[in-house]
């Protein structure tokens, strides 16, 4: 059996409230990787976000975007991934400073809090949550925050190589009224996490999804269902940018001009290049004010 890369799997367990999800991402991580030079356990930090904010995003009924974000002082600054409900993911990372190679994201992060923010493009609500960091591994961190915010009892196993990022997902939705359910409930999520806890970094990033699911849950009733392509996606637009620096004011953004001639902004997290000169700066305020009618001239 063929190994599926860049793609999200979904599975419920039948007749229970337990469901999963799988996740590889190969050239969706390699992607994310091409725009910015990283120290090995920034790599695998950020792998292993990557495949979480997937996993996360399966569990959502929302069209929109989900970020997951790690801010801290020390040699880390900023760790930010964000996934579109058609799981498009781009990610950045910010650091200063000497990291060596064998260090991980836990030894370079001091003061550090992690924030999720859902970010719906259907005109809903933005909701954002801070908490700060607990744990010494992202599924921990992330599972934390999973049953003290959303009060939903989830097991996330993560791994990352510095080529893939795979990720596993369970999650037991909200209670049953029936007392015997409850506890027949309980029972198999405790089962199928014991079942699950066994899976090896290796399993996660290379058995096809098939596979690993007969390794680990052979005796349970498992229905997968069809796979999502994921893939690396940057939202950014001149139109966006155009945006962002409206917001600056025609003050600031003529001192800039004078001092440099040119605005250049760079994506942080798809390296394209935005260059705004003067008649571009002052085109951004013009279109703002002129009604559009104003363009008959005769
Ligand atoms: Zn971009």
């Amino acid at each position: 059996m063929e190994k599926l890369t860049d793609s999200l799997q979904r599975f419920i367990f039948e007749d229970t409230p337990v469901r999963g999800s799988l996740v590889n991402l190969t050239h969706t991580l390699q992607l994310a990787l091409n725009k910015q030079e990283l120290p090995q356990g920034l790599k695998r930090a950020l792998g292993e976000l990557m495949a979480a904010s997937a996993l996360l995003t399966a569990t959502l009924k929302m069209h929109g975007a989900l970020v997951l974000q790690i801010q801290a002082k020390g040699p880390l600054k900023l760790l930010v991934v964000e996934c579109s409900s058609e799981f498009g993911i781009r990610a950045t990372v910010k650091w200063s400073g000497e990291i060596q190679d064998t260090q991980t994201l836990f030894d370079v992060l001091v003061q550090g809090q992690f924030m999720i923010t859902l970010d719906p493009k259907d005109g809903g609500q933005t909701y954002q949550g801070i908490v700060a960091l607990e744990g010494d591994s992202i599924s921990t961190i992330l599972e934390n925050y999973m049953l003290r915010s959303e009060q939903i009892d989830t097991k996330i196993w993560l791994s990352c190589d510095g080529n893939t990022a795979a990720g596993m997902l369970l999650q037991k939705l909200p209670d049953t009224m029936n007392q015997i359910t409850h506890e027949h409930d309980i029972d198999t999520w405790n089962r199928v996490g014991h079942l699950a806890d066994t899976i090896t970094d290796e399993e996660l990033l290379q058995l096809p999804t098939e596979t690993l699911l007969h390794r680990l849950f052979h005796e349970e009733n498992v229905r997968l269902f069809e796979a999502s392509h994921t893939k690396f996606y940057c939202s950014c637009s001149r139109k966006n940018v155009a945006g962002m620096l409206r917001m600056l004011g025609d003050e600031e953004l003529k001192s800039i001009l004078q001092e440099q001639g040119k605005i250049d902004i760079n994506c942080d997290f798809c390296g394209a290049h935005y260059q705004f000169d003067a008649v571009d700066a002052t085109q951004l305020f013009a279109s703002e004010i002129t009604p559009q009618s104003s363009k008959k001239i005769h």
